[in-house]
């Protein structure tokens, strides 16, 4: 830990909330506390004393808190998968699985932390887009607007949250929650960080198919059959700029720099553009096999 700031207070109300200058959201601190102080970050506000439920389910589908820690979305959500009444959660093991982290960072990172970083390796987007969830986000007026969490990450390290906005929830509609879904991922070694995942959610309108990992910024579509899903990978652009291998460092606004746009394959040390285009590819073929006739 490397982290040298003047503040560190815990929210307790929505009016703790209000962040004062140079001060930053702090969810479980494992990515935080794993880098120097970003710049003009001089406090931090602890969203865990909000108390949150980590999550429910309902009428109206799940709902999974920002401060929801990986272990306990394992324990609760990813448990109520195949076998049992909701089985498109079958996906939320892998997909916890996906970021590689020992039971230790996993009993603290948060669901709404991995969100709000962007990472192309944040799991998270990929799943919750697959699920095709909602981000209830609290604005800093007291106001609250939600986002589909497919347009919440819009590049690699970027986010459409503003500065003081806080990730609220995440909400799967009910009806989803009883679809058929399939998760693949890959990466360089048995244990590397994840360079391509793809989910995919047996939906109305066909399979419904999400890149994460490999390109900067979830990518989603719904497709037939094999030769449209072909047609859409091949229009990813193989030639895009290529990323800096660094992590992002997040802003005083909580929010990391952008790094790169998210309109082609990724490229960094955990795998090439053309590696990731290919793997992609692959995976995507066998999460539509895996769902079956979508139609
Ligand atoms: C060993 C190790 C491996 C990792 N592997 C991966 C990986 O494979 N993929 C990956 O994506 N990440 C990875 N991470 C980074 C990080 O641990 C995870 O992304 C984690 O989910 C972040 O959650 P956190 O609660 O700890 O976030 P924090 O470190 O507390 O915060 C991260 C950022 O999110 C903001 N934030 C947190 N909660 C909220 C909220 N509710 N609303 C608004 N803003 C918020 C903070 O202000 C900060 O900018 C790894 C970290 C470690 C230490």
């Amino acid at each position: 830990m490397d982290l040298d700031v003047d503040t560190v207070r815990v929210a307790w109300s929505r009016a703790d909330c209000v962040l004062r200058p140079g001060e930053t959201f702090l969810g479980g601190g494992t990515y935080l506390y794993s880098e120097p102080v970003p710049p003009g970050v001089t406090g931090l506000v602890d969203l865990t004393g909000l108390g949150w439920e980590p999550w429910s389910v309902d009428g109206s589908g799940l709902r999974v808190a920002g401060t929801c820690t990986l272990e306990e979305l394992l324990a609760g959500p990813g448990g109520l998968g195949v076998p049992g009444p909701y089985r498109a959660l079958g996906i939320v093991a892998p997909c916890v699985a996906a970021l590689t982290l020992s039971a230790k960072v996993a009993r603290t990172a948060t669901v709404g932390g991995n969100l709000a970083l962007g990472l192309p390796a944040g799991s998270m987007a990929g799943l919750f887009a697959a699920l095709a969830a909602r981000a209830v986000v609290w604005t800093p007026d007291g106001g609250t607007r939600e986002v589909p969490v497919a347009d919440l990450v819009t590049g690699a390290g970027v986010v459409a949250l503003s500065r003081g906005e806080v990730l609220r929830e995440v909400l799967v509609p009910e009806a989803v929650l009883r679809q058929r879904t399939a998760v693949r991922r890959a990466s360089l070694t048995p244990t590397g960080r994840t360079a391509a995942m793809v989910t995919g959610r047996a939906g109305e309108d066909g399979a419904w198919i999400t890149l994460t990992g490999s390109v900067g910024r979830p990518l989603g579509r719904a497709v037939r059959d094999h030769a449209a899903l072909d047609r859409w990978i091949d229009t990813i652009d193989l030639a895009a700029p290529t990323a800096p291998t660094a992590l992002p460092a997040p802003t005083d606004s909580g929010v990391p720099d952008g790094l790169a746009g998210g309109g082609g394959w990724y490229e960094d040390t955990h795998g090439s553009r053309a590696w990731r285009a290919a793997m992609t590819r692959r995976l995507a073929h066998e999460v539509l096999d895996d769902l079956g006739d979508p139609t």
